[in-house]
């Protein structure tokens, strides 16, 4: 491994997003591609940036895996590829979430290791984190309890690339680390009506309540409390990491923990956001998930010094406005007709 730590640097970076037609993987492309180059968050000379594709390379296959790591060469890797869903999809597959992550995961993390991958960052989720714990919650406490009931499938899977990642670097001494994001919402997002998270299809709802003039329903009782981020935020802390940190430790990349907002909260701003003149009503028939999982981004913020999130009214505008201006091509799923 010493020789492939070495590899590269200071030289040409190649850099695989793995999952990188998400809606992290897009966010990541928009930010490399827009930020002024050469900048903290732009494309620098040296590097070259590919976004991969399950079509590309279904990780779940290690003989794939390894092709796409022989095809491009990565120096560096951000892995966001992952079998991905909202409270009522993580519900229903737990088994399916828990055995696809791992087989991407161990693929992934295995061939960075074969190809001497200088770095490799990959993502977590605040799911990982015990349900009964000290808030707010730190990168010290992943371990220490059993994850909510209701997702423990794909934060199990999750969780071991923290442990992984150790193991790898005690071993070979390779340079993985990881990421762990609080809720993820912004243009390219999953609008499936229930695969999704909540404020994708949300917004997917309350779109088709005013189009059809149909009633807007909001699963739970809406008292539920979560930390959003905003995927193009994001994407330049996935970037910061990837070229600035260098320890095994994971980071949370999350706004402030008292940025909390509850979902009525987010319900109200999202129909205001796409203009639905209606009332809407609460199922409270269905499930609520974990109340609350505030994160804290005291670790990011002494690290990475001044950073300015995108203000959540802001960034909600811009992801419904790109969820109109894509209607057609977007992730929209099953759409029952009016
Ligand atoms: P997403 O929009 O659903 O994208 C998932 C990506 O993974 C896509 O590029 C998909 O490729 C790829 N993928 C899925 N299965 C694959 C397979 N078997 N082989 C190869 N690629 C595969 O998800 P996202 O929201 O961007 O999530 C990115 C990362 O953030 C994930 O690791 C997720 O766990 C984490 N995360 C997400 C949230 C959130 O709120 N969304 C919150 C915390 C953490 P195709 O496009 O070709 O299908
Ligand atoms: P979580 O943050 O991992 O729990 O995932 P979600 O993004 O799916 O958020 C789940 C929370 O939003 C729960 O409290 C749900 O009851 C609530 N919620 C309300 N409406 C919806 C909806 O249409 N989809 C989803 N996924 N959650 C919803």
């Amino acid at each position: 491994m010493e020789g492939g730590i070495q590899k590269g640097r200071g030289s040409k970076w190649v850099i695989l997003v793995t999952g990188g037609t998400g809606l992290v993987g897009k966010a990541i492309e928009y930010v490399i591609e827009n930020e002024p180059a050469g900048s903290r968050f732009g494309k620098r000379p040296n590097e070259k940036w590919i976004f991969a594709s399950s079509s590309e390379a279904d990780l779940r296959d290690p003989a794939q895996t390894r092709k796409l790591y022989e095809k491009y060469q990565p120096t560096h890797v951000i892995h966001l590829a992952a079998l991905v869903g909202g409270l009522f999809k993580n519900m229903k597959y737990k088994l399916t979430f828990l055995r696809e992550n791992i087989l991407i995961n161990d693929n992934v993390l295995h061939a960075s290791y074969e190809h001497k991958t200088q770095k490799l960052v990959s993502c977590l989720s605040t799911c990982v984190f015990p349900d009964k714990v000290e808030y707010p919650l730190t990168e010290l406490n992943i371990h220490n309890g059993p994850p909510h009931e209701s997702n423990f499938g794909y934060a199990h899977a999750k969780r071991m690339v923290d442990v992984q990642n150790h193991a790898y670097k005690e071993e070979f001494g390779c340079n993985f680390t990881s990421a762990i994001p609080t809720n993820v919402f912004g243009p390219h997002d999953n609008y499936d009506l229930e695969d999704s998270h909540v404020i994708p299809g949300l917004i997917h709802k309350c779109y088709l309540a005013k189009k059809n003039k149909t009633p807007f329903v909001v699963s739970g009782t809406g008292k539920p409390l979560r930390q959003f981020i905003y995927s193009r935020d994001l994407a330049k802390l996935f970037i910061w990491q990837l070229r600035e940190y260098d320890d095994v430790e994971p980071v949370i990349l999350s706004v402030g923990e008292d940025e909390e907002v509850s979902i009525k909260e987010v319900a109200d701003a999202i129909v205001k956001a796409v203009g639905f003149q209606g009332s809407y009503t609460f199922d409270t028939s269905r499930a609520d998930g974990q109340y609350r999982k505030p994160a804290s981004n005291k670790k990011l913020l002494s690290l990475i010094g001044d950073f300015k999130f995108t203000p959540f009214e802001e960034a909600l505008n811009e992801s419904v406005k790109w969820f109109l201006e894509n209607y057609n091509n977007a992730r929209i799923g099953n759409v029952p007709s009016a």
